[in-house]
């Protein structure tokens, strides 16, 4: 991923708060958004061959708010949701996560960052193979440096939290489609990240598992977390309470659908049928 490391890996030294001074803001006590994206544009060249994957986006996410991100294939989904998670960087345009300006910020620093304000949940899931439930989730912690025992009892708490209590020890190829998603947003969670991002994290789960993934998130927003969902399934962005929507890599539409701090809407049957792929398995 262009130079920088994957989400899963450790940070090389652990250090304390705070990573960089916060900009002064006039008055003080406000709360800066977790997300401000300002004039941010994407150019990958291939040869001869220019894609400007995102051009000129702005987006200002409030804490707390559940956005969802839509868009065909290749209007620039993946990209936004690299920069947002500090895995890739803008090619132009500012970056900043509750206030942090990312672009000043070195290879570690950002490792960190991520490590300590963003859970990530991911289309297929990205569990470690061969390696129990519990395990998986004890990761993120055991990169902030945690100690065994704090670890396992925080672990063990997330998984409680996405209904995973009875499957701690069991390893993702023990486990559904569903299962392993729940255990990936419990790994999300467990740091306790101001931001969670997900790239199509229904994308491979049928309408059952598909619920049960949303109403996770509907649940983790409404203890005040913010998060912002990639998904190009209308009825799964209905869900949300903003609905963000790209084409080629511009933004063409931002609806609020309901209130930043308001209850996220009820969860619903889905209304189209979801077919879940061979191999993903089903809820159970
Ligand atoms: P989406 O997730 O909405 O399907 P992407 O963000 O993956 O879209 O891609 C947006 C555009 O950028 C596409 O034209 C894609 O081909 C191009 N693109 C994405 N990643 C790269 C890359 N690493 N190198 C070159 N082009 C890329
Ligand atoms: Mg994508």
């Amino acid at each position: 991923m262009l130079g920088r490391r994957s989400p899963g890996s450790p940070p090389r030294r652990p250090r304390p708060e705070p990573l960089v001074r916060r900009r002064e803001r006039p008055g003080g006590a406000e709360r800066p958004p977790v997300i401000l994206l300002e004039g941010v544009s994407k150019v990958f060249e291939l040869g001869q061959i220019r894609v400007r994957a995102l051009r000129e986006v702005s987006l200002r996410i409030e804490s707390g708010d559940f956005v969802a991100i839509m868009g065909a294939s290749g209007s620039g989904k993946s990209t936004l949701m690299n920069i947002l998670g500090c895995l890739d960087a803008p090619t132009s345009g500012r970056y900043e996560i509750d206030g942090v300006d990312v672009s000043q910020m070195d290879e570690d620093d950002l490792a960190d960052l991520r490590n300590r304000k963003i859970g990530f949940v991911f289309q297929s899931f990205n569990l470690v193979a061969r390696t129990s439930a519990l395990v998986n989730v004890e990761l993120p912690l055991a990169y902030a440096g945690l100690r065994g025992a704090e670890r396992r009892r925080r672990a063990e708490r997330a998984l409680a939290s996405v209904g995973m209590a009875k499957r701690m020890r069991h390893q993702p190829s023990e486990l559904s489609g569903g299962q392993q998603q729940r255990v990936a947003v419990a790994r999300a969670i467990v740091t306790n990240p101001a931001l969670i991002l997900a790239d199509e994290p229904t994308g491979n789960l049928d309408s059952r598992a598909t619920e049960e993934v949303l109403r996770i998130f509907a649940e983790l927003n409404a203890q005040r977390r913010t998060v912002v969902l990639i998904t190009h399934e209308p009825d799964v962005a209905e869900q949300t309470k903003r609905l963000v929507r790209l084409s080629d890599g511009e933004v063409i539409e931002d609806r609020r659908l309901s209130g930043v701090h308001d209850a996220p809407p009820p969860p619903r049957e889905l209304k189209s049928a979801h077919a879940g792929r061979p191999g993903s398995g089903g809820s159970r």
